[in-house]
């Protein structure tokens, strides 16, 4: 029979921190691990501390030395933990050290050092979940929720603020997908270079070594999977310019979505844009010297309240010298609770419509030089489907459902989720197309 693993539980301090103990306890029950009575029955002890005033920081730190004497591994929490120093500077053998109400980050160090125990309900679920995408792609949400308030959207009064999952859940789930056989991990979010700003960039763990809440760190440790991993729904703050060499270095894939969504500064204010103040064309040209392959696919709105022809004529200026890959425009459409819709200066219907097709006749002259360029080149290729007109696949440059497609016309031998490469023999607006090499 396999052995129940037993936590023991060391709670200081006051009522708050009795709850938080109450809560990490009914968390560790529910996911089937046994409360230990004494340090010796337990194969691993969590202690709840308290850091209020000095005897309190004596009384934990006692409790902490003898936790380690008496069983050997310990995770501390608690209000103690918010100054992770001074604990590690007394006992540096501890496993983890987190601050108070972080039930997930002490969950978290609990699977990372005493595996979760087999749930025979539960575990009819395959470790990678149930999935509604092809066995060889899937997407991997890393957060919920968002901290912005553009003015045209509604999502953070539904989802409520930026929730980051924890980075050792996130890795598990991604490692189990690619045990499961998928190919390419799609990262989705509200926000995705916010990812941990809610958790202070909390370090985690992942198959029991440290890794920060951060996308930096979370693109690096996918990475180290073996498959393609694309990101999604990237801002362009300062801290994006860390992947690009990654991208370069051929370890993610060169591929950025940015929903870029106007390029006049009076517009994009009004939006309440994250990251409206950067030079976006400036980043642009300085990522694409580190990594000349970089695709980057945006969104547009075309006629928000206030725009005028003026700011129009701005954004046309941008797609022109941004020569972006792959965009989407829409119309500006007032969503019942938007603050936006309460913006002096609407843009009538017609004219809105004008401006999204004169912004999309302008990009797909750009896509189509862009693809067309890619003629004669050889690239790597996932087969999505086999049809009766050869295989669909896609490059790097194409994400599954919004992008276009590599179109194989002598398909034999090929397989659905298997990658190809393929000489590029033909080019349109939104697809290639190309045959085996
Ligand atoms: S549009 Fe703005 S507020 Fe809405 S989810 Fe995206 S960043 Fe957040």
């Amino acid at each position: 029979m396999t052995k129940i693993p037993k936590v023991g539980f060391v709670s200081l301090g006051c009522p708050k921190a009795t709850s938080d103990s109450e809560r990490i306890l009914t968390e560790l029950r529910a996911e089937g691990y046994i409360i230990a009575p004494n340090y010796s029955d337990a194969d691993l002890v969590v202690v709840n501390t308290c850091g209020f005033i000095d005897a309190a920081v004596e009384e934990s730190l006692d409790a902490i030395g003898e936790a380690l004497a008496e069983n050997g591994k310990v995770i501390v929490t608690g209000c103690l933990g918010a100054k992770g120093d001074v604990v590690r500077q007394a006992h540096p053998r501890v496993l983890a050290v987190t601050g108070p109400h972080a039930t997930e980050a002490v969950m978290e160090a609990v699977h990372a050092h005493l595996p979760k125990p087999h749930d025979p309900y539960l575990d009819l679920v395959p470790a990678q979940g149930i999935r509604l995408t092809p066995d060889h792609f899937a997407y991997l949400k890393i957060s919920e929720g968002c901290n912005h308030r553009c003015t045209f959207c509604i999502i953070p009064s539904m989802r409520g603020d930026l929730v980051s999952r924890p980075i050792g859940d996130v890795m598990q789930e991604a490692e189990n997908l690619v045990n499961a056989g998928v190919k390419e991990l799609l990262v989705i979010s509200q926000d995705t270079s916010a990812y941990g700003v809610d958790v202070k960039y909390r370090t985690g763990f992942w198959n029991g070594r440290p890794l920060r809440t951060r996308m930096t760190e979370l693109a690096a440790a996918l990475s180290q999977l073996g498959v393609w991993v694309r990101l999604h729904y990237v801002y362009p703050y300062p801290h994006v310019d860390e992947v690009i060499p990654m991208m370069a270095a051929g370890k993610i894939l060169p591929y950025l979505d940015i929903p870029f969504q106007h390029a006049s500064p009076k517009v994009l204010k009004a939006m309440k844009r994250p990251a409206a103040a950067e030079n976006t064309l400036a980043r642009i040209k300085a990522w694409r010297e580190i990594c000349p392959e970089l695709v980057i696919r945006s969104t547009f709105i075309a006629g928000f309240p206030g725009e005028t022809e003026a700011d129009f004529q701005m954004l046309l200026d941008f797609i022109e010298e941004a020569q972006l890959d792959r965009v989407g425009c829409f119309t500006y459409s007032a969503v019942e609770g938007a603050t936006a819709n309460a913006l002096a200066d609407h843009v009538p219907e017609q004219l809105k419509e004008e401006r999204r097709a004169r912004l999309m006749e302008l990009q797909a002259d750009i896509s189509a030089d862009r693809l067309a360029a890619r003629v004669g080149q050889t690239m790597t290729v996932l087969v999505d489907e086999i049809t009766e007109e050869g295989a669909v696949a896609r490059s790097y440059a194409d994400a599954p459902e919004i992008d276009g497609v590599v179109v194989i016309e002598n398909p034999a031998g090929l397989v659905p989720g298997e990658f190809a490469k393929v000489r590029i023999t033909d080019s349109g607006e939104h697809d290639l197309w190309g045959e085996v090499v």
